[in-house]
């Protein structure tokens, strides 16, 4: 059985959660199945073999698979925050949601300069997280060389929003 088919039978979907008019996908399941689990992070590693200096985790989901990616190509994993969880100094970028603002945080001197960077999530939607993401890291002044979902949701365009950082980009489902 290939890797979509199993993940597309172990991610879970729930209409009108956690607000009416949302489809949620549920990754949690994975977790449950270590062996699928080490099958994933194999094709997400796959992915990135040679090409990364450093790997940007979106809290919280992102750390789930982020990290493991990291430990596996032996680099540095930064965490990518929302505001107000790290110590300063910090490096910040605001973005909109829906409705209002939101703000994603690094620890200053964290993210070297030249680096290549993947920035991986589990789920890009609307493409606003992730490309807050991209621009501290740019901030920053290192290269978004990757981007890495497990899941990318095509009707909301964000892999169109995220094009213009000219980076290779990645998901396993859609
Ligand atoms: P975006 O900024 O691309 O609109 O939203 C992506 C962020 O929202 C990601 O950090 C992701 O974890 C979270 N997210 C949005 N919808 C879902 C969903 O259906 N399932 C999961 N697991 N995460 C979601």
């Amino acid at each position: 059985q290939s890797l979509i088919k199993k993940l597309e039978d172990t991610i879970e979907n729930f209409s009108d959660f956690p607000i009416p008019g949302i489809q949620f996908k549920d990754i949690s399941p994975i977790f449950l199945e270590p062996k699928l689990y080490e099958e994933v992070i194999e094709d997400l590693v796959r992915f990135s073999k040679g090409k990364i200096d450093a790997v940007c985790g979106i809290e919280s989901r992102g750390y789930l698979f982020g990290i493991a990616i990291a430990v596996a190509l032996e680099v540095p994993f930064i965490l990518i925050r929302k505001k107000g969880k790290l110590p300063p100094p910090v490096i910040s970028e605001k973005y909109d949601l829906e409705y209002g603002t939101a703000e994603i945080e690094t620890r200053e001197g964290q993210i070297k300069p030249g680096q290549r960077i993947l920035i991986h999530d589990d789920l890009l939607a609307t493409g606003g997280t992730t490309e807050a993401a991209a621009k501290l890291v740019q901030k920053q002044g290192a290269k978004v060389s990757q981007f890495s979902f497990l899941i990318a949701l095509k009707e909301l365009k964000g892999e169109q929003k995220l094009q213009r950082f000219d980076a290779e980009l990645y998901h396993i489902l859609e």
